[in-house]
């Protein structure tokens, strides 16, 4: 097969040794290291709308976007400008300032919430909305879904356990059994085993969270009507349900995953997290709901939450000049270049006899490796990992970054033009067959 020779990594590779002999793995957020597809990371220099450029001089059509949260490319000049003027007021006050009051008034003007609190982090986010939610129901059990990813929250970083048991144990070494002893973890998309769970333990249950759209485990929308399904159970056995919309949220579209489902279907979540999208590329996060729960929350109510950083002038000046910015057209020119793309790459990887299911959800998309579709963790995880990690470095060798790791969305920005789109298409083929040669069962596709 004929292509470029593989750009120049050197650069990349010495920090990257220099970052191991002083940072665990060299990243400060594991998915960063390549381990699912091996090779050199890339150390990233800088970045200009749709393009990311890396240490040694490479350009590549950036598919992540900070894995969301840059909805309008990178180095948006408003927003530049608006975060400039920001710093030069200074940085952090430890007080009220009036950007967090405007951004909350756009996101209670958006979504389907009634107050929000500001913290720094999608898993501060979640970790907060569970507290209250245990506060304010008085109750203990949490109950999530395989392959839901709420942040690293001890109670949530837990998985299904054997058959019998009911409840989860820890997913990693360092969280105790007694922080998930009290969580429930459920096979995505499946209201029998939803209903078996409050059939036995609605008494007890405080919550549910669940992704909006499942978007970390690639792409696995809900079945229609199974949010609306989670709302009515939870108001049924007095438990709140918390719609995570960290990934979701200003992405899948202007409202949300809420506003593909929620806002046509005529529900509302209790609470809902918020985070990427609403920090503009800055620590922003938060988590909102009904006014009634949220006066439960310090310093109205009992419930204790806080921080030293929480809605800071620069993070939410970037977040709600990036809302403001964020207009029908900013979605519609998203969906079209994902519509571009997931249309080419299908079209490819069939020539290639490549067995593959695109997933999407409003603008947010996925592509597995494999011939059936995905509705839960069982399913995701039988992708053809080792024809991704293929697919990705060829992608990669033709200017492309896509998430290194075939479990991620892929995401778009209003910078990606015909120019960005064109070498995206550009690339496909090879890497194509790059994924054909390297299948695990070839000729799969049937
Ligand atoms: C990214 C993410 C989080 C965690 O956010 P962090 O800012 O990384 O802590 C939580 N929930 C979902 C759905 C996410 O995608």
């Amino acid at each position: 097969m004929t292509g470029p020779t593989a750009p120049p990594t050197a650069a990349s590779a010495a920090l990257f040794e220099r970052a191991r002999a002083v940072t665990p793995g060299g990243v400060n957020s594991p998915v960063r290291a390549f381990n699912a597809v091996g090779g050199t990371p890339r150390f990233i220099r800088s970045a200009a709308g749709a393009w990311l450029t890396d240490v040694d001089g490479n350009e590549y059509v950036d598919l992540i976007c900070s894995w969301g949260p840059m909805l309008l490319g990178h180095a948006h000049p408003e927003v530049q400008a608006a975060v400039a003027a920001a710093v030069a007021r200074g940085t952090s006050y430890g007080t009220p300032t009036e950007p967090e009051v405007e951004l909350a008034e756009e996101i209670v003007a958006r979504a389907p919430v009634e107050k929000v609190r500001f913290v720094s982090s999608g898993t501060e986010a979640t970790m907060s909305a569970i507290r209250l939610a245990r506060g304010f129901t008085g109750r203990d059990v949490v109950v999530k879904f395989a392959g839901c990813y709420h942040g690293h929250v001890d109670s949530l970083l837990a998985s299904a356990g054997s058959g019998l048991a009911t409840f989860a144990l820890p997913g990693t070494p360092g969280v105790p059994e007694s922080s998930t002893a009290l969580t429930m973890v459920l096979p995505y998309n499946d209201r029998a085993a939803v209903e078996k769970a409050f059939a036995e333990h609605g008494d007890r249950i405080a919550c549910l969270i669940t992704e909006a759209a499942p978007g970390n485990m690639g792409v696995v929308p809900p079945e229609a009507g199974f949010n609306r399904f989670l709302a009515e159970t939870c108001a049924q056995h007095g438990a709140l349900f918390i719609s995570d919309e960290v990934m979701t949220g200003f992405r899948a579209s202007k409202q949300g995953q809420w506003g593909l489902d929620g806002a046509v279907e005529g529900w509302t979540p209790d609470l809902v997290t918020f985070g990427k999208v609403m920090g503009g590329g800055f620590p922003a996060a938060a988590f909102g709901g009904r006014a009634d729960v949220m006066s439960r929350l310090a310093p109205d109510g009992p419930v204790y939450q806080a921080g030293t950083l929480s809605g800071n002038p620069i993070a939410t000046t970037a977040g709600l000049t990036t809302l403001r910015l964020a207009t029908d057209d900013v979605y519609a020119h998203i969906g079209a270049a994902a519509d571009t793309i997931k249309t080419a790459a299908a079209d490819e990887l069939s020539k290639a006899g490549v067995a593959h299911v695109v997933q999407a959800t409003g603008t947010m998309f996925s592509i597995f490796f494999m011939d059936t579709a995905v509705r839960d963790f069982d399913d995701a995880s039988r992708t053809d990992s080792r024809a991704y990690a293929a697919f990705f470095h060829a992608m990669l060798d033709h200017g492309v970054y896509l998430p290194p790791s075939a479990y991620e969305a892929w995401f778009l920005s209003a910078a990606h033009d015909d120019r960005a789109v064109q070498t995206v298409l550009d690339a496909l083929p090879v890497a194509a067959r790059a994924a054909a040669a390297a299948q695990e069962t070839p000729g799969a596709t049937s």
